[in-house]
């Protein structure tokens, strides 16, 4: 199995490739966004990754992370998503299985999933159509484990009890 430092190594490659061929040199700034793009495992919009890279290099510009995005997206190693909120975020596209998401609409908490019976009933369901699918994105918005608490919590707790201690149930990010 590929351990994440070479699967890092080539998604590195692949992306100074891509920017050769389109006549670029790699700088330091799109490696410092590059690396941290790579490195974060979350659905990221340009802000949020701008905000991560200024912790290392304050003068990295909006436009440089747009820019490198852009890149790493045609390079076909980020890939957009969107969430209805108007925002557009980024994650991994490169050796990631195929996922759907979950969206909390209170703290904008994202879930991951990936379910076969879904899969082949989506694909059912095109060929009744005689529809021939290229892509897919299932969402679904509604509130998370812990924001359901926290509604729980809010609604039971009779005016100034001490906030109760609340098991959190560990759920796949
Ligand atoms: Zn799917
Ligand atoms: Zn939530
Ligand atoms: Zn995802």
């Amino acid at each position: 199995m590929a351990t994440r430092r070479d699967r890092f190594e080539t998604e590195r490659k692949i992306f100074i490739e891509h920017i050769r061929s389109l006549g670029l040199r790699q700088t330091g700034q799109r490696e410092l966004i590059m690396k941290t793009f790579l490195s974060t495992e979350e659905h990221l919009t340009i802000e949020d990754l701008h905000r991560l890279v200024q912790k290392h290099d304050p003068t990295v510009g909006h436009t440089t992370v747009y820019r490198t995005l852009k890149l790493l997206t045609e390079a076909g190693l980020a890939r957009e998503v969107r969430f209805g909120d108007n925002k557009t975020y980024f994650e991994h596209h490169y050796n990631h299985e195929h996922h759907d998401h979950m969206i909390c609409t209170q703290c904008g908490r994202v879930i991951e999933f990936y379910s076969e019976a879904i899969e082949n009933l989506q694909e059912k369901m095109a060929e009744k159509f005689n529809f021939r699918p290229t892509h897919h994105s299932l969402r679904m918005w509604g509130i998370c484990v812990d924001c359901q608490a926290r509604e729980a919590e809010v609604h039971t707790a009779p005016s100034g009890a001490q906030p109760r201690v609340r098991v959190r149930s560990a759920i796949r990010k």
